[in-house]
């Protein structure tokens, strides 16, 4: 039975990217039927708006979007589609692997780790939560709840379950903000004793930002709370060769969306130079949500074997002489 999803092209060199994405899931011959929706650039001047209601009911019907990079104009009016999407259907997990690839500059090999990143409350509340703001003095609000602590801390165990993960390392300040993280250690405590196979660690966020810049290989899933987890995810991927490479995914009970990390990279639409690399592992990412893991991994292994094997077909700023569309090329030659 064919699985449809909700795709959205994106702004900039969003068309590039997910053209060769789409063209590697037919390679793989998913079973999957595409439902083009607007939102962005293109969205603001068909509908008025960056993203129509008619996007997010598609969004709402299909379950899966597979999104790329969208361009936020600057001014005042205009608030992050990410953000409102992430909202709206209230994607609480953000899903960020950080996998080490050939040929990339980074400092280690062989990371293969994965930060859950709760997505919907923490330090990051709407706008205007803020408590005080009088030019003078701004305090801002952390919220931290059981259920918001218990659905992430359990997502994050689910996924080293069903990946066949060691190790789940939860990340706070509990020693210092003890309200909030100390409220979301206590419910990861809790929950790690309905997975006795799966070994539990708790790490201060100061200490895990220096193991994992020394010694990184200790870490397997890392979860942890909203500002912490962004950062800490930006780090990863720091570790292994930068914002190229990374995807990530915002999970809800009800939608799940994948995406690159990086944007929509204006400086080099059109050119054909794009490196496709992050949008193709969100699509792997999609892949194992749907039940597709082995397809899933003949993506990230073909890019491995492209990265590895064809400098000829690779992007420039992987240090090939390729295109956006050679690398779709010779990857749809490997899956
Ligand atoms: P960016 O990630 O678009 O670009 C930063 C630099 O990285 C640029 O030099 C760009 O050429 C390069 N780059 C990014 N992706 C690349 C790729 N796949 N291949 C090769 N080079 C790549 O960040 P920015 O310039 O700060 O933002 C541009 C726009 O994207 C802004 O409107 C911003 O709001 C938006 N944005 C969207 C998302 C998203 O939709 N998830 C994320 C970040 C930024």
């Amino acid at each position: 039975m064919s699985q449809s999803i909700a795709v959205i092209k994106g702004d900039g060199i969003g068309p590039e990217i997910m053209q060769a994405t789409l063209r590697v899931l037919d390679a793989l011959d998913c079973g999957l039927s595409y439902q083009h929706i607007d939102a962005g650039l293109g969205a603001l001047e068909k509908h008025g708006t960056l993203i129509p209601q008619e996007s997010l009911d598609a969004i709402e019907k299909y379950g899966i979007a597979l999104k790329g990079p969208l361009t936020t104009p600057i001014g005042k009016g205009f608030s992050s589609i990410n953000v409102q999407l992430r909202r709206h259907f209230d994607l609480y997990a953000n899903v960020r692997p950080a996998i080490s690839f050939p040929g990339t500059k980074s400092r280690y090999d062989d990371i293969d780790m994965i930060t859950v990143r709760e997505n919907t409350e923490g330090a990051y509340l709407s706008d205007g939560q803020e408590m005080i703001d009088d030019g003078n003095t701004g305090i801002s609000v952390i919220k931290v709840t059981r259920k918001g602590s218990e659905r992430i801390v359990r997502y994050a165990f689910e996924l080293a379950k069903n990946k066949g993960r060691r190790k789940v390392t939860a990340v706070h300040k509990a020693n210092i903000i003890k309200t909030s993280s100390g409220l979301f250690l206590d419910v990861a405590r809790e929950i790690a004793k309905e997975y006795p196979e799966i070994e539990f660690q708790e790490m201060i966020v100061d200490n895990a930002c220096m193991q994992l810049v020394m010694n990184p290989h200790q870490f397997d899933v890392v979860v942890t709370t909203n500002l912490f987890g962004d950062i800490l995810s930006d780090l990863c991927a720091g570790l292994v060769g930068g914002l190229g490479l990374a995807p990530g995914a915002n999970i809800g009970e009800k939608a799940a969306i994948f995406e690159a990390v990086h944007g929509s990279a204006p400086d080099i639409a059109g050119k054909n130079i794009a490196n496709p690399c992050a949008l193709l592992l969100a699509a792997a990412q999609m892949l194992d949500h749907l039940g597709m893991n082995e397809k899933g991994d003949a993506i990230r292994q073909g890019i491995r074997t492209v990265l590895e094997t064809r400098r000829d077909m690779v992007t420039p700023d992987m240090g090939g002489t390729g295109s956006t569309d050679s690398f779709a090329q010779a990857l749809v030659e490997y899956v």
